[in-house]
């Protein structure tokens, strides 16, 4: 499977250059629009063309998700200085982007709904709110206003209709994006289904609306760094989920400009799956078969950098076992008529981060991005290949490295809350979403899944993880499978169930010591319940479920107790 993978990843355009030396065109000529608007279903041919009414820009290209456009793309950001080719491995390319549009900027993303409580629980007099930032209809009209008109001029809109889910299928969704980024138009199709299929089936069906700009008209007013167009100062990414729409500017990076990922697929699709009865998670999905020949699935939702991606492609340690990878980043769930929760990845690629992925972590993800891959503001070597920070590998002598300029901020590992992991990415009102959730066990004749905790990063006195990790995390996935299948091997403690000693498999592992990582030091729980009554608290607020609030009462008189 083709993968993007980033220094934590984006975007361009100007002389176009679509198939064969007989259009190459210069900056100033005339471009031809291909696509035939005319063809396309009412409904999307109205938003493109309000979209074209906006935007302004040159010409508009409706993309067909075909091998020679993508050739034609890769061709273009070549041409602009945006990609270049890594010659050791297939297919694969560098971009660097200006390092002032490096990472998904949570503080410019907003959702925008009639009243704030809908799209946040107000926080407790005193306290800032976490768990999203609200825009008025009023608000997001000015700031469209303020951005859109004309931010296309002389660049082409491309029209983006892409699957989540796979084309035609039930679970499936659509969206449309239109972009004024060729990056974008190339990402896309790694982790998307798109184009002329998925336009196919859409017919008058209805799509999620996505308009996004880097923000950089042309001629351009200042100078471009490292060639990539984008506009910090104006950066806003918005949601109205009631409309299902989405609109992205001045960002060509990541989850700020793929618009299918983080902002439809968790944020509009949480709202969608919310009306609907279902569930958008922030999870991984693995298949596991013991080696007796059984499989089962699991769904995990770890937030953003504490190891989806890493669970989800492991190579178990444990002798006989099998993972399969469905998805390492976003499930969509659904109960069937048995009542038996199903999941699909709506995705159909990778994007990863790259530090600290290295054959002995993640061999899989290394496998995979010797080919087909778009790689985002890594270091490149002399002998064309990539390189980053935990990266393991020495070098042939006389290779050398060159980073990518202007090196980024890194946040540290930070300890926050972060509940179900979708803290950046709710829809609405998390106090609501527990509800939903909460709702599902009345739903008739529905059997729910067991739920497990995990922490891989438990640390010692002296600093060091206390569980080994990665694939050693086959050895909790043997134990979750066999409780799953009904076998008495746990404990009950003040926190819920912990392995029997012995029940985890542990050979082998010589250095991993079961009292300590068990252990339930009483200063450590008494705080932590603290500290999750006053995130709850000052956080959710009204918009707590009572049965949460029970949930921790219980927890507190246990922990006096220990
Ligand atoms: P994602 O953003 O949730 O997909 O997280 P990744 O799988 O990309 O991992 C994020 C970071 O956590 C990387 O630096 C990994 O090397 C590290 N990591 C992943 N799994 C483990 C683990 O089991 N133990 C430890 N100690 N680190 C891990
Ligand atoms: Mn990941």
């Amino acid at each position: 499977m083709p993968a993007l993978y980033t220094r934590l990843l984006g975007q361009g355009a100007r002389p176009l250059r679509w198939w064969g030396a007989a259009l190459v065109r210069s900056a100033h000529a005339q471009r031809v629009p291909s696509g035939d608007l005319g063809r396309l279903p009412g409904r999307l041919r109205a938003f493109v063309e309000h979209g074209v009414r906006l935007c302004q820009p040159e010409s508009v290209h409706v993309c067909d998700g075909s091998e020679a456009e993508n050739v034609a793309v890769l061709d273009l950001l070549e041409d602009e200085g945006i990609i270049k080719p890594l010659g050791k491995y297939e297919n694969c390319w560098l971009a660097r982007t200006d390092p002032k549009d490096v990472a998904r900027v949570e503080s410019k993303t907003v959702i925008v709904t009639e009243t704030q409580r809908d799209t946040v629980p107000i926080p407790a007099p005193g306290a800032t709110g976490q768990l999203g930032n609200w825009m008025s209809p009023k608000t997001f009209q000015e700031a469209v206003d303020n951005r859109f008109p004309g931010c296309m001029k002389g660049r082409t809109m491309y029209v983006i209709p892409y699957s989540m889910g796979p084309i035609g299928s039930p679970l499936s969704k659509i969206g449309v994006q239109l972009t004024d980024s060729p990056y974008v138009v190339a990402s896309m199709r790694i982790m998307t289904r798109m184009g002329a299929p998925v336009l196919r089936t859409l017919g008058e069906g209805e799509f999620v609306k996505c308009l996004h700009s880097v923000g950089r008209p042309l001629p351009l007013q200042e100078e471009l760094v490292n060639n990539w167009p984008c506009n910090p100062e104006k950066t806003l990414i918005a949601h109205v989920p009631d409309r299902r729409e989405i609109v992205s500017f001045g960002s060509g990076y990541g989850g700020n400009s793929l618009l299918g990922k983080k902002c439809f697929a968790l944020r509009i699709a949480s709202r969608i799956a919310k009306d609907e009865g279902w569930l958008a998670e922030h999870m991984l999905i693995l298949g596991i078969t013991n080696p007796e020949g059984q499989k089962k699935y699991v769904a995990a939702a770890f937030p953003s950098a504490c190891g989806k991606t890493n669970l989800a492609m492991m190579n178990p340690t444990l002798p006989g076992w099998r993972v399969e990878c469905v998805g390492d980043d976003i499930a969509w769930m659904k109960f069937d008529s048995d009542g038996r929760l199903r999941a699909i990845n709506p995705e159909n690629g990778f994007f990863g981060v790259a530090p600290g992925t290295s054959m002995k972590t993640n061999p899989n993800a290394m496998h995979t991005v010797q080919r087909n891959t778009l790689f985002t503001n890594v270091g490149e070597t002399s002998e064309g290949g990539v390189y980053w920070e935990g990266i393991d590998q020495t070098l042939p002598p006389g290779t050398s490295i060159t980073s990518w300029l202007g090196r980024p901020w890194m946040p540290g590992k930070m300890i926050m809350h972060d509940p179900f992991a979708m803290r950046p990415f709710f829809g609405y009102n998390f106090g609501r979403y527990l509800e939903h959730w909460l709702s599902m066990e009345g739903r008739r004749g529905v059997r729910l899944p067991k739920i497990f905790h995990v922490n891989w990063f438990r640390k010692d006195a002296a600093g060091n993880f206390l569980w080994p990790g990665f694939g050693e995390n086959s050895r909790v996935l043997d134990w979750i499978f066999r409780r799953v299948e009904g076998e008495e091997s746990a404990r009950e403690t003040p926190i819920g169930y912990v392995p029997q000693e012995g029940a985890l498999n542990l050979q082998g592992l010589a250095k991993v010591d079961f009292q300590e990582l068990f252990s339930l030091p009483k200063a450590f729980w008494e705080q932590e319940v603290r500290e999750v009554r006053k995130y709850l608290t000052e956080q959710v607020s009204d918009d707590l479920p009572r049965e949460v609030m029970q949930e921790l009462e219980g927890l507190e008189s246990r922990v006096k107790k220990m």
